[in-house]
């Protein structure tokens, strides 16, 4: 077993806090064991090099919120094009390519609500909206007008 794996085994089975962005305790324990792993003090390009190399040779299905943390991290380090290089087609690649999915489907419902929020946006449908009713209108006089008109001639009005 690799050093990193056998990191991520004590992790799940000591449960050591894997979750990205903890403010409780920023994940120290896993963090360090992982840098430890790839022999490194700190995580700059060259040990997250070795960390993404580490994780080809491993599931993300042994601890997958670990995985998750430890692709996160990695792109803190290197750009989304580099990790998929490295990871390629393994099952860490198949993860982080869902998580880009995952993290762009999110961005695009965002940008689909603010666009529906826009001031200038919720302005135009109600003018549109008011179009819409003013033309109805018009139009019911109109038949009013026509079937008077027919009630006229009938000389019933
Ligand atoms: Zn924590």
């Amino acid at each position: 077993m690799s050093d990193l794996a056998s990191v991520l085994s004590r992790a799940k089975a000591e449960h050591w806090c894997c979750r990205w962005g903890c403010t409780t305790c920023g994940s120290g324990q896993f963090r360090e064991a992982v840098l430890r792993a790839v022999d490194a003090v700190d995580l700059e390009r060259d040990s997250a090099l070795r960390l993404g190399r580490a994780l080809r040779d491993i599931s993300p299905e042994a601890h997958p919120d670990a995985s998750e943390f430890l692709l996160r991290w990695l792109g803190r380090e290197l750009n989304e094009a580099e990790i998929q290089e490295i990871l390629g087609e393994t099952s860490h690649g198949s993860l982080y390519r869902r998580m880009l999915a995952a993290r762009d489907q999110a961005n695009a419902r965002r940008a689909e609500y603010e666009r529906l929020n826009l001031p200038e946006y919720v302005a135009a449908q109600r003018a549109k909206k008011a179009a819409a009713r003013a033309e109805k209108h018009k139009q019911r006089l109109a038949e009013k007008a026509k079937r008077d008109a027919k009630l006229r001639a009938e000389g019933k009005i």
